[in-house]
Parts: structure tokens; C-alpha cells; sequence
């Protein structure tokens, strides 16, 4: 019987067999609680008949959890140091292949040719660094990779504006970002004491299914994120002025996007974050076609 990873004892034995430090700059929090891991893994409905990508492995605390339920698992580490580590924690399970990269700048979707062929069931399952926990979440959802989904450990601070609803304090660019490919919920609450380090920060649990179709069709999708980053520029700003000051596609009169807002039937005097994603893409493409399809009429 192979003893887990993830129980305070064996996670610092092994620490101290390889004489490993954590480097802060790398978000290294070590997951110490086996309970929680197979939570995750529940959360991300992994079976035999699935791929797993993770992202960071550490010394292969999920990793290990993950090899046991799925066919392959792919693990990306950036911290060269962890790579003997995880060559001795994991050498009892055979379907699991690290990558040594850093995972932004890594081809994930030749990775999953390469190493998923023939597998339809792939999940991301990771307990995430935080400093870069935006940009992983954006790269995996804006590359078109087969995913059915996305199970992450990330602060809790985001992952409340990830799945947070139009109106509320929390709503923002990011909240419809996410939402626009996914079904985003908040499937835990963790306590730091999980971790080793503890981190300064509350953690949860997201899980995001990818939807069929975007939330909303739109003309052109750069654009519409145009629009929602501008209406975002300062909260406390109107729609209308946030529009006027932050589009970036060069400086529009105020009355042409007055007119858009009507055309769209949006109260010019409403606030970025009450819009819903569905107003957000009507706005959009009205915006849209008078700027870049000719002149308006007015
Ligand atoms: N999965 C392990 C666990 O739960 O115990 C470790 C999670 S720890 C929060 C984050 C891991 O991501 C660390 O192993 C760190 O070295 C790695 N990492 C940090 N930045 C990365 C990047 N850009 N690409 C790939 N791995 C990264």
C-alpha cells in the first residue's frame, strides 16, 4: 500500500529527503490534506476514461490523486528543482507525463494532441499558483483547446469575481470574460490550515464547464471585450462616460455612443456592472457596426 503524498508527515519527509525550499515568487503552497484532493478530483468528475492537465504539481500531491482515477494525466512545472522530486513521488503510477515549462508559454494544444490521443474526457485540475491565476484561466479558455472543463484552487477574493452575478460588487470584466465560455460556480470554501506554506489568503474551489456555444453571439469578439473592459474603466462612472473615455479604438463622439446606448435600449445614466452579459453583446454589436461599418446615420 503507496502512502499518499498529501498528509503532513510524508509531504515534509520528502521535502527534507530532496532538501527543497519554497520559493514565494512561484505561488508554492503545497496541498496537505487528503480529504480535500479527492473533493477536487469529485468536483472535476474524472474517470478511467479521462485526461487530466495540471498545472503545477508541486511534489505531486494532486497529481498523485489524479493518476489514480484517470487514464493520463499531463502536469506542467515551471520549478526545474521539483522534476527528481516528482520522479521518485510519482514513479509508482506510470500514466502520468511531466512537462517542464512554464505553462503560459507552453503549445497545450500540441501537448494534448501529442499525449490524449484517442481520449474525448479532458478536465484542467489544479490547485493553481496565484500570481498569474488570470492569465492560465484566460489562456486555457481562449485557445479553443478540447476541454470539457476547468476544477481550480485559486483565491477566494477571485474566484467570488469569476462567478459573481451582474449588480453585485464582485461583477466585473473578468466575471463576464469567464462567463462568456463557461458555467462558473463556486464548489468550495478552504481553510488555509491546508496548506504548506499557508497562504495569506482565503482559497475556494471554481469549477467552469465549458459551454457549447459563447454565452452570447457577437459580431466580433475582440471588440465585445473592448466594450467591456471600457465599461469597467471606472466603476463609479456612468456606462456613457466610461464608453467615451476607454474605448480604445480611437476617441468617439459622445453623441454617436449615446445613440448606440439608445439603439441598444440602455440607459445611458446605468453603470457598467449592472449590464448583463446579453446587453453587454447587444451594446457591442451596435457599437460595432456604426464604428467600423460605415458612417452612422444621425
Ligand atoms: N499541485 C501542488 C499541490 O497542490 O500541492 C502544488 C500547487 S502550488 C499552489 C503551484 C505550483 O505551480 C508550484 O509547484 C509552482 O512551482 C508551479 N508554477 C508556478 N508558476 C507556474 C507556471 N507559470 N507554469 C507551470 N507551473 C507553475
Amino acid at each position: 500500500m503507496i502512502k499518499d503524498i498529501a498528509t503532513p508527515i510524508r509531504t515534509r519527509a520528502i521535502l527534507e529527503k530532496h532538501g527543497f525550499s519554497f520559493k514565494k515568487s512561484l505561488g508554492q503552497n503545497f496541498l496537505i490534506d487528503t480529504n480535500i484532493l479527492h473533493r477536487i478530483v469529485d468536483h472535476a468528475e474524472i474517470t478511467e476514461e479521462s485526461a487530466a492537465i495540471e498545472i503545477g504539481p508541486g511534489i505531486g500531491a494532486l497529481t498523485e490523486q489524479l493518476a489514480k482515477r484517470a487514464k493520463k494525466v499531463v502536469a506542467f512545472e515551471i520549478d526545474g528543482r521539483l522534476l527528481p522530486i516528482l520522479a521518485d513521488t510519482l514513479s509508482p503510477y506510470p500514466n502520468v507525463e511531466i512537462i517542464h515549462e512554464d505553462v503560459l508559454k507552453a503549445d497545450v494544444q500540441t501537448v494534448i494532441h501529442e499525449q490524449m490521443q484517442g481520449i474525448k474526457d479532458i478536465m484542467v485540475v489544479a490547485n493553481l499558483p496565484y500570481y498569474v491565476t488570470t492569465p492560465i484561466i484566460m489562456k486555457l479558455l481562449t485557445e479553443n483547446l478540447p476541454l470539457r472543463g476547468i476544477v481550480v484552487m485559486l483565491q477566494k477574493e477571485v474566484a467570488d469575481r469569476i462567478s459573481a452575478a451582474p449588480g453585485t460588487k464582485d461583477y466585473g470584466s473578468l466575471s463576464i470574460a469567464i462567463q462568456y465560455y463557461t458555467t462558473a460556480e463556486t464548489v468550495m470554501i478552504v481553510p488555509k490550515t491546508v496548506f504548506v506554506p499557508q497562504p495569506n489568503v482565503d482559497s475556494a474551489v471554481i469549477r467552469l464547464l465549458k459551454r457549447e456555444e459563447p454565452a452570447v453571439k457577437v459580431e466580433n469578439e475582440p471588440f465585445f471585450f473592448e466594450v467591456v473592459r471600457a465599461a469597467f474603466g471606472q466603476r463609479r462612472k456612468t456606462i456613457l462616460n466610461n464608453l467615451t473615455t476607454n474605448l480604445p479604438s480611437g476617441k468617439v463622439l459622445k453623441e454617436v455612443i449615446e445613440g448606440c446606448l439608445a439603439d441598444a435600449n440602455i440607459d445611458p445614466k446605468r453603470r457598467g456592472e449592472t449590464l448583463s452579459i446579453e446587453e453587454f453583446g447587444r451594446l457591442s454589436d451596435v457599437l460595432f457596426n456604426a464604428l467600423h461599418k460605415g458612417p452612422t446615420e444621425s
